[in-house]
């Protein structure tokens, strides 16, 4: 890494040299993103099958809140079954995958395919079974009794059963100069921001398996990719790590922490420090991507449901919460496999096992209320 000197012109938001911000692409998964990521991402769903337009219904059988692989499958399968899902989906909906480059391990894509393709096609196929889509975030729950209350923007939404697929949320450091600099050369999603950074010079952190990919996937920009790990080892698969070592344009910096994000107005360098000798150096860097892992989406449901120690909720008998007719699929349980295709089995288990305990409730038809 160049020790800091002499500044470098930064880039625009063309990734040109001159002054500008960094634009504002990123997905902030923190649940009050701006951009609704089907537009900010550049790859848009181009339905192939005729969707059915919006009815506005607000109550229904099956409500599912989220919509990454486990919410949108829970709605396929739920569609099916005629339990006529709505999916409160979020401001940012699609889930991690609208984040992701490069899927080359969901079964079914034997050329990969990119997250944010895949997750178009969840969609498409949601809709094209009648499933109710709406992008809100939702604000509170009320699960005391049947039908289960949530609202979202002011509305309130009710289901005979509910799935909660809400996924998990991308972790930041947590310095104020990471906070000040986000979308000023500060990103935690390297598909949304790398074409910024072509031919610059840009840091990772990390050492799991986002870290790596985003850092093997930012080489198609940038000159050089620095990735640091607070630690020797990584958790990270072998497979992803020996592909980061064989890239010429990547460097792996052990034992490495950032104390500081340096730069007024965007990201000009890095205070490191090595958690070994507790040596502190700052280098020239151009961007940084945050790459630690996520955090659970649990705000909502705290009052009403189990949650362990690491913040995921917990299930019972699959996909069961500790109410009857709420339902848990994906990530914001899972803390092992955290896998789309896992997360997509899941989905189709609690709608299977929503259906299944709807109809052991005798519960056939739902009265039908609409919004706007
Ligand atoms: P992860 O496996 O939990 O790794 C997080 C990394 O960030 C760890 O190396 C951790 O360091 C580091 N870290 C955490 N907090 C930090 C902090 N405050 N400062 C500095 N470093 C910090 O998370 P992940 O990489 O996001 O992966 C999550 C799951 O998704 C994994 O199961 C992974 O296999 C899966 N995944 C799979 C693929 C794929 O197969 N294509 C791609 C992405 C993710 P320590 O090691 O020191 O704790």
């Amino acid at each position: 890494m160049p020790v800091k000197d002499e500044r470098k012109t930064p880039p625009d938001d063309a990734g040109n040299g001159s002054s500008g911000g960094f634009g504002g692409l990123s997905i902030d998964f923190s649940g009050d993103a701006g951009l609704a990521p089907m537009e900010a991402l550049p790859v848009p769903a181009t339905p192939q099958a005729p969707i059915a337009a919006d009815d506005g219904r607000t109550s229904t059988k099956l409500l599912v809140i989220g919509s990454g692989p486990a919410g949108l499958t829970a709605a396929i399968y739920g569609a099916r079954a005629n339990l006529e899902p709505i999916v409160l989906a979020g401001s940012a909906p699609g889930g991690q995958l609208m984040i992701t480059s490069d899927v080359e391990n969901y079964p079914g894509f034997p050329d990969g395919i990119q997250g944010p393709d895949l997750m178009a096609k969840f969609r498409e196929q949601a809709q094209r079974f009648g499933s109710r889509i709406v992008d809100v975030d939702i604000d509170k729950v009320d699960f005391s009794a049947r039908p289960f209350r949530v609202w979202a923007r002011g509305v309130e939404y009710t289901g005979e059963a509910v799935v909660i697929a809400t996924g998990a949320s991308a972790l930041w450091l947590g310095i104020e100069s990471e906070t000040r600099l986000r979308g000023r050369g500060v990103s935690a999603c390297a598909t949304c921001d790398g074409f910024f950074f072509r031919d610059r010079e840009i840091a990772v952190v990390g050492g799991g398996d986002t870290a790596f990919e985003e850092a093997t996937f930012l080489t198609r920009f940038a000159t050089k990719v620095h990735m640091l790990h607070r630690r020797d080892a990584f958790r990270a698969s072998k497979i992803m790590v020996d592909r980061a070592k064989a890239n010429p344009k990547i460097e792996i910096h052990r034992n490495t922490a950032v104390e500081e994000v340096l730069g007024d107005t965007r990201v000009e360098g890095l205070r490191l420090r090595d958690t070994e000798s507790g040596e502190v150096r700052d280098v020239d860097m151009d961007g940084l991507f945050i790459a630690i892992g996520y955090r659970p989406n649990t705000d909502a449901f705290r009052d009403w449901l189990d949650i362990d120690p690491g913040g995921y909720l917990v299930v019972r008998d699959e996909t069961r919460s500790k109410i009857d007719g709420v339902f848990i699929a994906g990530d914001v349980h899972d803390h092992r496999y955290r896998q789309a295709v896992t997360a997509a089995a899941d989905g189709c288990k609690a709608a299977i096992d929503a259906e299944r305990w709807l109809e052991s409730q005798g519960i056939t038809e739902v009265a039908t209320s609409t919004a706007w």
